[in-house]
C-alpha cells in the first residue's frame, strides 16, 4: 500500500548494527518527521477506533515514545513495561528470551486491573520474545489483551505468528523482509 511504503521510506536502515550482518531498522527518522509519526500512530489504533481501551503498555525504550502517543489517541491510560530494577513500587517480572540468552522485564503490580482492556505497543517485532514476555506478564494480571502492535515486522523471525498462536491480535504497518 502507499501508507506502508511511506511508512517504509521514513525508517532508516543501519546495516552492521549493533553487530557484524545485522540490519538495524532505525525508526528515529520516522519518529521525527511529523507527517510519519502522527500517521503511524493513527494508522495503529485504527481498528479500535470508538472501542474502549483502558490501558496502552509499552515496552521499554521505544514502545514508550511510541505507547504515549497512542494512548492520549484512544484516551486511555499509558503502563510502562521495564526492564528489571527500574520501577520504583511492588512488581510483578517475567523471564523472557533474547536472540542470545534471557533477560527479565517488570510491571507495577497495580499498573492493571483484572479485566481491563489493554493495547500493547512496540516499535519492532523480530522473534517475538519480548512481546511474549510482555504478553505474559499483562496475562498474569489479569488484562484482557485487545492486540499487541508494531510498526516493523520482520516476518521470517516469526515473532508475530507466535503472538498470534497466544490469542493475541497482532497488527504491523511495515515489513523488512
Ligand atoms: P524480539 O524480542 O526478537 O522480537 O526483538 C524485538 C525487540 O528488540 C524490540 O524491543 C525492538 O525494539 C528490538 N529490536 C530488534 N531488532 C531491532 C531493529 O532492527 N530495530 C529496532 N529495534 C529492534
Amino acid at each position: 500500500t502507499t501508507i506502508e511504503n511511506d511508512l517504509r521510506d521514513a525508517i532508516r536502515t543501519i546495516p552492521d548494527y549493533p553487530k557484524p550482518g545485522i540490519m538495524f531498522r532505525d525508526i528515529t527518522t520516522l519518529l521525527g518527521n511529523a507527517r510519519a509519526f502522527r500517521r503511524t500512530v493513527d494508522e495503529l489504533v485504527q481498528p479500535w477506533a470508538g472501542s474502549k481501551v483502558d490501558k496502552v503498555a509499552g515496552i521499554e525504550a521505544r514502545g514508550f515514545i511510541l505507547g504515549g502517543a497512542v494512548a492520549h489517541q484512544v484516551s486511555a491510560g499509558f503502563v510502562p513495561i521495564r526492564k528489571k530494577g527500574k520501577l520504583p513500587h511492588t512488581t510483578v517480572r517475567v523471564a523472557y528470551s533474547l536472540e542470545y540468552g534471557i533477560d527479565e522485564m517488570e510491571m507495577h503490580e497495580d499498573a492493571v486491573t483484572k479485566g481491563e482492556r489493554v493495547v500493547l505497543v512496540d516499535d519492532l517485532i523480530a522473534t517475538g520474545g519480548t512481546a511474549e514476555g510482555a504478553v505474559k506478564l499483562l496475562k498474569q494480571m489479569g488484562a484482557d489483551i485487545v492486540a499487541a502492535c508494531f510498526i516493523v515486522d520482520l516476518p521470517e523471525l516469526g515473532g508475530a505468528e507466535k503472538i498470534r498462536k497466544l490469542g493475541v491480535p497482532v497488527r504491523t504497518l511495515v515489513s523488512f523482509d
